[in-house]
């Protein structure tokens, strides 16, 4: 991995999408579901207490002005 010659094939924004957004999936990228409200996130994520439990929660996504639900990397 010395260097990467396929570089001007594989745009740097598909092997690294941005994360707030994006879900890896296996070998590929999947789109995060979105809520258009933080309270539809909530309630999503109180059905759900095991996401919560891991530290799950809505964030605002600037990528597609909707709410997903993670864990923010700082
Ligand atoms: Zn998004």
């Amino acid at each position: 991995m010395s260097k990467n010659r396929y570089r001007n094939k594989a745009p740097y924004s598909t092997l690294h999408p941005d994360a707030r957004h994006w879900t890896r999936k296996g070998n590929s990228w999947k789109q995060k579901v979105g809520y258009d409200t933080e309270g539809e996130a909530w309630e999503f994520l109180n059905q759900n207490p095991r996401l919560k439990a891991i530290g799950e929660k809505p964030y605002f996504c600037e990528l597609c002005s909707r709410w997903h639900i993670g864990r923010l990397h700082k």
